[in-house]
């Protein structure tokens, strides 16, 4: 659109104009939700509707003082999830977030320490930082393990990241995530050097290492195992692996595809109920407004506990369609069954944190 006169595009969060306020269908009425992938953090104060990749900026060099990192938007996100139902947040953040968002949220918020280095830097620079988190009092250890990273060393089986996880073992941690793969049609588009970054397959090799050499500790892996398309790979993985599990996490990415492929994923939760996790994958971040929290945990329960059908309402790069088609994909609602709903929302998640 290049008219001034056009109107603004409509929001990111509700481009269908959807009505967040009218929740009858969302009917689970069991103990409160817990969001196990998330990212809270504290944030800079920003600019309405600015668009940032990255939480902060520490290094961000200003003499005002009101430009300090902030628990404004934790604030909102954690005032969203209590609407939601959602009781307990475990947050993905950096070492320093955790005192004060400890202190504002107490038991409303747990942590996960992502364990990552530079390329360029000794072993040892993960292993600190696993001691901080440690000494943090952090439940689960998150290694991240995108196709994307592989430039940058961190294959999710890396030595260091192995010498890691033996440690947080050691130390009494019994949770590992983990994100090794991203959506089919980025294995089309962002991810086609193959060379540079193996086949969708390629990047459960080192996942199913893992979960060889480490029967005795929960795996989480994030995002639906990062396959919500392939129902059947999942199930070969769960059959295989009983200390596995997944998280609901990556709303856009779960609506487009478990939506695309209901009957087959339904049945998959159904047959491995106590394998799932309610998570959003929400990220606090600067200037992003209150809906755009709504619409996520919105999603994601309309998703699992509804037969609610329509188009989705957050804009989706991802999902293609042709210029006189819908911009959305389809959100067609599982409608799980109650007593599923309370283990994926609630029981699992208690289980395996030991809450
Ligand atoms: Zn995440």
């Amino acid at each position: 659109m290049n008219s001034v006169t056009a109107a603004p595009n409509p929001p990111e969060y509700n481009v269908t104009g959807l009505d967040y306020t009218d929740r009858r269908h969302l009917r689970y009425a069991g103990p409160p939700l817990i969001d196990m992938h998330a990212h809270v953090t504290l944030t800079m104060p920003g600019v309405a509707g600015a668009e940032s990749s990255m939480p902060r900026s520490r290094n961000h060099d200003t003499a005002q003082s009101e430009s300090q990192p902030n628990l404004d938007q934790a604030e909102i996100m954690l005032e969203v999830a209590d609407d939601f139902g959602i009781g307990r947040i475990v947050s993905m953040c950096p070492p320093e977030d955790i005192p004060p968002l400890r202190e504002r949220f107490g038991d409303r918020i747990g942590f996960n320490g992502s364990i990552s280095k530079k390329l360029d830097e000794p072993d040892d620079t993960a292993y600190r930082l696993l001691d901080r988190y440690l000494e943090l009092g952090i439940q689960v250890v998150k290694l991240w393990a995108a196709p994307r990273g592989r430039e940058r060393g961190l294959f999710v089986d890396a030595p260091w990241r192995i010498e890691a996880v033996r440690r947080a073992r050691a130390a009494g941690i019994r949770i590992i995530m983990v994100h090794v793969a991203d959506p089919d049609v980025w294995f089309r588009s962002v991810y086609a050097d193959r060379a540079k970054f193996g086949t969708k397959a390629d990047q459960y090799v080192g996942l199913e290492r893992l979960l060889q050499m480490f029967p005795d500790m929960n795996w989480i892996a994030a995002h639906m195992g990062g396959d919500p398309e392939n129902a059947d790979h999942l199930q070969a993985l769960l059959e295989r692996y009983p200390h596995l599990h997944f998280d609901t996490s990556a709303t856009k990415w779960q609506v487009r595809e478990v939506s695309t492929h209901r009957d087959a994923i339904r049945s998959l939760i159904l047959r491995f109920p106590d394998r799932f996790l309610f998570g959003s994958d929400l990220v606090t971040r600067p200037g992003l407004m209150r809906e755009h929290y709504v619409s996520r945990y919105w999603c994601q329960r309309t998703l699992w506990e509804s037969a609610w059908e329509g188009r989705g309402p957050i804009a989706d790069a991802d999902f293609a369609h042709a210029e006189n088609e819908p911009a959305t994909p389809m959100l067609r609602g599982l409608a799980l069954p109650a007593d599923v709903l309370l283990q994926i929302y609630h029981g699992n998640a208690v289980r395996l944190l030991g809450a």
